[in-house]
């Protein structure tokens, strides 16, 4: 499956954007990645795609989808910490809701078909049952989940209106580097359990916080379905595929693993990974942190021609880690 033009990447100089573009490449497409670097890399774009320095908002893009012939939209930029959005919530409406508004009336208006949005397990809020599924209540329990929900109705409405489909995806907790160490995680001031872990064992910070031993889980920590970055990033070009092949359907698709690992389990896994014994500290609960999120990922499975390859946690661990010591290699 291919098109005859682009496909254009927001956020692709971000951590998932950039692996969804090389997974791009590799499957035969030709991309044009919008960013404006605020917390994105022009180093971390492979250079076979092409590169332009905007805001999703901006009426720019418009002249970007013309003079690249953009035929399908991945939409990975946005803001992605939650407890700032509960500081800052008119940044994440902002950023997440009101830009996306403006690129899907640019998409619309310039006859772009198929439109990825990257959309989060934060919708479900604190779920009533695990694992779970795309049918179940999504009641965000912040700003964060709430931008983003917003975005996904819009998304529906605006297809129903117009010859344009959508895939949105629900990511769970997204791990782990590009095998091959083309990219990875390269945010400043990360706050992701596993590139903590990893910070840590290359020295960037002395310990682990582990925050909260007391949630109704098997050893009493915060468990997550881990998704390695690079399955991630072939689910896109699986959904992109399938948007290309039906485009009257839209769909909506929990991504992750349907199980789920426990912070002591992750930092085990990090223990056994480097053959050290990184330090953990005992705090409290963190607000807003759901005991358990692990996705019912059976209609991905599905409906779209992807199967996980990299669901293995200490191999998650390994690519996480081996990025990181690339990144302390280039003074990053
Ligand atoms: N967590 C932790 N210490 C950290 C970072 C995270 O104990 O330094 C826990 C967090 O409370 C949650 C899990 O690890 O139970 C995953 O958190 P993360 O921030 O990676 O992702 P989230 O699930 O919040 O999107």
């Amino acid at each position: 499956m291919t098109l005859s033009g682009k496909v254009m990447v927001t956020g692709g100089a971000g951590y998932i954007g950039s692996h969804a573009v090389l997974a791009l490449l590799d499957a035969g497409y030709r991309v044009v990645v919008i960013d404006n670097l605020v917390t994105g890399f022009e180093w971390a774009v492979d250079r076979r795609a092409d590169f332009v320095n905007i805001a999703v908002e901006d009426a720019g893009v418009r002249d970007v989808i013309r003079d690249h012939d953009v035929q399908a939209i991945m939409h990975f930029a946005g803001s992605v910490v939650v407890p700032e959005s509960v500081q800052n919530p008119l940044k994440y409406y902002r950023n997440n809701t009101a830009a996306t508004r403006a690129l899907i009336e640019s998409a619309a208006e310039n006859g772009v078909k198929h439109f990825i949005f990257s959309s989060t397990a934060a919708t479900y809020g604190n779920p009533t049952k695990v694992p779970i599924t795309e049918n179940d209540p999504q009641l965000p329990i912040n700003p964060y989940g709430m931008s983003k929900l917003m975005t996904e109705a819009m998304l529906r409405d605006v297809a129903a209106a117009h010859p344009i489909n959508y895939g949105a995806l629900r990511y769970f907790n997204v791990a782990g580097a590009d095998p091959q160490q083309r990219s990875g995680q390269s945010t400043v001031g990360a706050t992701h359990l596993i590139k903590i872990a990893v910070e840590a064992a290359t020295g960037k910070r002395a310990a682990v916080g582990v925050f909260g031993t007391d949630f109704a889980t098997r050893d009493g920590t915060g468990v997550r379905d881990y998704i390695h970055v690079s399955d991630l990033a072939d689910a896109h070009v699986a959904a992109l595929a399938k948007l290309i092949e039906a485009p009257s359907d839209s769909f909506t698709f929990n991504c992750g693993y349907g199980r789920g690992f426990s912070v002591l389990e992750v930092l085990d896994a990090v223990d056994r990974v480097t053959n050290m014994t990184i330090e953990r500290r005992i705090e409290g609960r963190r607000a807003g942190d759901p005991a358990e999120l692990v996705a019912d990922n059976s209609a991905i499975l599905a409906a779209l021609d992807w199967t996980p390859k990299r669901a293995e946690l200490d191999g998650i661990v390994r690519d996480a880690l081996a990025w990181e010591r690339k990144l302390a290699e280039l003074g990053k």
